[in-house]
């Protein structure tokens, strides 16, 4: 049986072996690895190896830092492939779109490409008399991430390519349910001329995750996964001492005004709701028709468009979506749908006793439709993480800006209009942190941020972009003079300095 290892100061293994979690393929229901589950010590020899790394990475110059992301990203490309492959063996999503989260990743290590010009501080000549003001963004130390199974590959790179560009020890807790890319993308670090040291992978479940909380020498956390989590996290990491950023699960809503594109609005709402089996946090699982006419219409082409899905092994090239990631989550979401049926929706396509054949033991899911879903209902309330659509009914626009504005997350939202000022307005008043106007899954590009609000995120910094080289960084501000030694020479001041 293979196990995955940890990767500390450069090389595979940790302190000895502990407790061990398995890695399934999705496909077929089968075991395929093993990962181990660290400990404490593990965890130490990881910050003893970051300690001894990141003053001499500090103190390297930005563009020799950033030439290591240009390596970086020219081997990742160039085993694209492969790790795509990897990628869906062990999440279950399809090739393509596995090639799309190693890419979304890749754009943020473009960003780190750049570092020195977005690292320059501040500076102001003559802020006094003979004396200037300058500031400076220096690196935390050793920062850790923590992420979930969704985005093997995207979500460590938002984290670990800026942190690592701003001259930090970065050290990865992936999601011990596919855990094998982070691994090979910090080998591929190390490869493209990181020390080591830099970028090391510990695994593990809960009680890594409060080593990392806990350990004094991590002087950030950036987590992302689900609310309770990143709640508990935020709370723990900050009773520490650390700065923490932490993003958690969501339940994006499309709007439909009755001016909208219907034809398009059902080909971007399977794309988004079904999509990587819709495991995305930035999914749109609830559609919001205004008027009754625009959801009888919507619903009339959605039930062939949503019949019409090819499930499929994630290998397969013609398929749209594949498996989920484990059975229990599969047990999660056919419950989930169960719900919605004794809260009294109506499941207009049911998804649920889904079998691939030959392929019986694998965990699929059919695509599912619910309309007449009501906001009192938990199956609304609660983020489902499944290939399942809701319809929730509004009679005009007020009523549907409310429904994503008053629900308890607020990561992602669109609206589907022909009406310019109809989007504006709900651009401005809506309670979500990041909106698609006719755009299903308006993730920002890499130079931009990523952040939800409400129980999507806690803490006050987004990730990557100008927001992630913050978060990773301490500005230090320095006010200086040169005296010569003239009028004035060795006089005391005892009230506060002006400018005046
Ligand atoms: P998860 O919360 O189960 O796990 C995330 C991380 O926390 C993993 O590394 C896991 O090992 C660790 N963890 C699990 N249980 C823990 C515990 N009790 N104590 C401490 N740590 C624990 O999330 P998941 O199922 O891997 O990922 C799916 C969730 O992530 C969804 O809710 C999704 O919406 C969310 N997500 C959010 C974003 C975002 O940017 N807002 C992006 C992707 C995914």
């Amino acid at each position: 049986m293979r196990i995955v290892d940890h990767f500390i100061a450069g090389s595979a293994g940790g302190a000895g072996a502990g407790r061990e979690s398995e890695i399934f393929d999705p496909n077929t229901g089968q075991v395929q690895a093993k990962v181990r589950l660290g400990t404490q010590a593990d965890l130490d020899a990881a910050v003893a190896a970051a300690q001894a790394a990141q003053p001499a990475w500090a103190a390297t110059n930005p563009q020799r830092r950033a030439r290591v992301m240009f390596a970086f990203k020219a081997l990742v490309e160039a085993n694209m492939d492969e790790l795509a492959h990897l990628l869906s063996s062990e999440h279950g999503k399809v090739i393509a779109d596995s090639k799309g989260d190693i890419q979304r990743g890749l754009e943020v290590i473009e960003f780190a490409c750049g570092i020195p010009h977005v690292l320059k501080g501040e500076y102001t000549q003559g802020a006094g008399p003979g004396i200037d003001v300058y500031s400076m963004r220096q690196p935390i130390g050793i920062g850790a991430g923590i992420t979930p199974f969704n985005f093997p590959a995207m979500i460590p790179l938002w984290m670990s390519g800026v942190a690592i560009a701003c001259g930090n020890a970065f050290i990865l807790k992936p999601s011990e349910r596919d855990p094998s890319v982070p691994v090979r993308l910090a080998e591929l670090f190390r490869e493209a001329g990181l020390p080591e040291g830099i970028l090391q992978v510990v695994h593990g479940d809960k009680e890594m995750v409060d080593a990392i909380l806990d350990h004094p020498a991590i002087g950030a956390v950036s987590f992302v996964g689900s609310s309770d989590i990143a709640h508990y996290v935020y709370r723990r990491g900050v009773a520490a001492g650390k700065r923490v950023q932490a993003m958690g699960g969501a339940k994006n809503h499309g709007i439909v005004m009755p001016d909208a594109d219907l034809d398009q609005v059902v080909a971007d709402l399977a794309g988004a709701a079904f999509g990587s089996a819709g495991e995305r946090c930035m999914a749109l699982p609830v559609v919001v028709p205004v008027g009754e006419k625009t959801a009888v219409a919507l619903r009339q082409k959605l039930i062939p468009a949503i019949e019409a899905l090819r499930v499929g092994v994630s290998t397969d090239a013609d398929a749209h979506y594949g498996p989920v990631v484990n059975a229990a989550h599969r047990a999660r979401v056919e419950n989930w749908i169960q719900t919605g049926v004794d809260e009294g929706a109506e499941l207009v396509v049911d998804g649920r006793g889904f079998a691939l054949q030959g392929h019986e033991e694998g965990f699929f899911i059919g695509p599912s439709l619910f309309d007449h879903v009501t906001p009192q209902m938990s199956a609304y309330q609660e983020e489902i993480f499944g290939p399942v659509l809701q319809i929730v009914r509004a009679n005009d626009f007020e009523e549907a800006l409310r429904l994503p504005s008053d629900h308890q997350y607020g990561n992602g939202v669109a609206i589907f209009t022909r009406n310019g000022h109809a989007a504006r307005e709900f651009a401005a008043r809506v309670n979500v942190g990041m909106v698609g106007i006719n755009v299903p899954i308006p993730v920002p590009v890499a130079y931009h941020t990523f952040g939800g609000w409400k129980r999507s995120a806690y803490g006050d910094t987004n990730q990557h972009g100008m927001e992630g080289v913050k978060f990773w960084t301490k500005v230090k501000t320095i006010t200086q003079r040169w005296p010569d030694g003239g009028v004035g020479a060795g006089d005391s001041a005892f009230i506060i300095p002006t400018m005046g």
